[in-house]
């Protein structure tokens, strides 16, 4: 079932669906965009891993027990979830939908089942996917985080894999080799998604309607 919040209406904000492999840098992305786009609203994802050093409850995630997450989702409050890696993953999807009824364009960096979810209900949406220069390059980076098992890099590896078999649901592919520039990437994404000509045809629609008054 689509949303109520009609994307193509100049007056809502965009959704855009941030997706790639675990490792490629979408957290590092997000962080480096938040910087230079302020006007940007993130969604905080609740889940039910525990928090790595240094994350905070409610900035980086909401940390919920399996319980909570299920009751969330009971309660129809999540706009999307999925499992990944043994823990749940999901989007609170009021404060979704409040900030693009304002007008504001958010972010979402999530999963590709996620992804897909979020697709079925804002077909309207922009989905971008994070690519790594390199699989290489990628378990290196997994592996210098240092946060994680060899089993849990394992299957982080492997998800990886069939991660990038979904790039071809996505509307545009970004290499991460510089956070700066692929910043700048989806910054332009974003200038050309406002300029779309649906978006815009709702807009003048009452300037027609007045003309001819
Ligand atoms: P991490 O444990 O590294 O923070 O996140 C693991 C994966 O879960 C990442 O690919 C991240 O994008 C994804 N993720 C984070 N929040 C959500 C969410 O709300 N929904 C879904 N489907 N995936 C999420």
């Amino acid at each position: 079932m689509t949303s109520s919040v009609d994307l193509t209406r100049a007056d809502k904000g965009i959704l855009i669906v941030l997706s790639g492999p675990s490792g490629v840098g979408k957290g590092t992305v997000c962080k480096a965009l938040r910087e230079c786009s302020p006007d940007l609203v993130y969604s905080v994802s609740a889940t039910t891993r525990n928090p790595r050093e240094g994350e905070l409850d409610g900035v980086n995630y909401f940390f919920k027990t399996k319980d909570q997450f299920q009751q969330l989702i009971e309660q129809d409050q999540m706009l999307e979830w999925a499992e990944y890696v043994g823990n749940y993953y999901g989007t609170p999807r009021k404060f979704v939908e409040d900030t693009l009824n304002s007008g504001k364009d958010i972010i979402l960096e999530i999963e590709v089942q996620g992804a897909l979810k979020v697709k079925q209900k804002f077909p309207h949406g922009v989905f971008i996917f994070l690519l790594p220069p390199s699989l290489t390059e990628l378990e290196n980076r997994i592996v210098g985080r240092g946060t994680d098992s060899e089993e849990t890099i394992r299957s982080r590896m492997s998800v990886a894999v069939d991660e990038i078999a979904m790039m071809e649901q996505y509307d545009y592919a970004i290499v991460n080799d510089q956070v700066d520039l692929a910043c700048t990437r989806i910054r332009s994404i974003l200038t050309a998604e406002h300029c779309r000509k649906d978006r815009m045809v709702n807009k003048i629609q009452h300037w027609m309607a007045e003309v001819k008054k």
